[in-house]
């Protein structure tokens, strides 16, 4: 007998101007591995989340600052921090609803060269390791595993925008079905 697996429902939330390919690119390839993904309208940022010293939003803040239904993936172009650390590329409550991730150090232009490809794929990248969270995936040794911290961008463009087999049979033992197949 087939065993039983839930495919996962999102909702994507762009907050302020976000960069409308990387939405776009996001919708169809989270929808490819997750399933069901929705892009809603964008919504303004909440103001007492942002620090006017470090001139960032706090990113926990932010995430709890919305209330929402399914899970759903905060996106912001603007810079992010958190806690102790300086900044952060994204944030997500474990085995909970809320993700978000900031396109603002993403951007090759932050380091001073331009390349789409490499913008896409470290946004994918973000938005999946954020996602594994929610589904209760904790940060894997692995430095190539999507779930592998990253302390810089360069622990980014390392690591793979998919989970490692390990982590994958952490998904299936919870019954999430996660397909990497498509893209
Ligand atoms: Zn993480
Ligand atoms: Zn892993």
């Amino acid at each position: 007998m087939a065993k039983k697996t839930k495919k996962l429902k999102i909702k994507i939330q762009p907050l302020g101007y976000v960069n409308k390919p990387a939405v776009e690119f996001l919708r169809s390839t989270l929808s490819n591995i997750f399933g069901d993904v929705e892009v809603l309208k964008p919504l303004p940022h909440n103001e007492f989340c942002y620090d006017r010293f470090r001139r960032k939003y706090i990113s926990t803040c932010l995430l709890k600052s919305f209330d929402v239904d399914d899970v759903t993936l905060f996106v912001t172009e603007h810079d992010l921090f958190a806690d102790m650390m300086n900044f952060v590329f994204g944030e997500a409550e474990l085995n909970g609803k809320r993700a978000i991730i900031s396109l603002y150090r993403l951007k090759p232009e932050f380091y001073g060269s331009k390349d789409d490809d490499l913008f896409f794929q470290r946004v994918l990248k973000e938005a999946v390791h954020e996602l594994g969270h929610v589904l209760g995936l904790v940060h894997c040794k692995n430095p190539k595993c999507v779930m592998h911290f990253s302390n810089s961008i360069l622990d980014t463009d390392f690591k793979e925008w998919r989970y490692c087999d390990d982590c994958m049979k952490k998904l299936s033992k919870l019954g999430m079905e996660v397909n990497f197949s498509k893209i």
